[in-house]
């Protein structure tokens, strides 16, 4: 299932310690940013932080997490030297 590559682009402000830290960061500030950008009914819109809301318009609602993979070199991960995105 799903395509045979899969490349992955993100900027070094995505870079965290841990799937803890990466949590809090998507629900502190990414979450909220783009909760505000698209104009969402959430209580982080408002208040600009996470108050892990069950708002019918929840943005946070998938949380990916990719510990491996069959295919060898089927996915690969870019890192940019810049700020990109949230
Ligand atoms: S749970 Fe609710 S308040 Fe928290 S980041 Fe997601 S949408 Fe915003």
């Amino acid at each position: 299932m799903g395509p045979r590559q899969v490349i992955l682009v993100a900027g070094i402000n995505k870079i965290v310690r841990d799937i803890e830290e990466a949590e809090k960061r998507v629900r502190q500030y990414a979450a909220p940013i783009d909760a505000k950008r698209l104009g969402k009914d959430t209580p982080c819109t408002a208040l600009g932080y996470c108050t892990d809301c069950k708002s019918p318009n929840r943005i946070c609602n998938d949380f990916v997490v990719i510990r491996g993979q069959f295919v060898k070199g089927r996915i690969k991960v870019i890192i940019v030297r810049k700020y990109l995105g949230y």
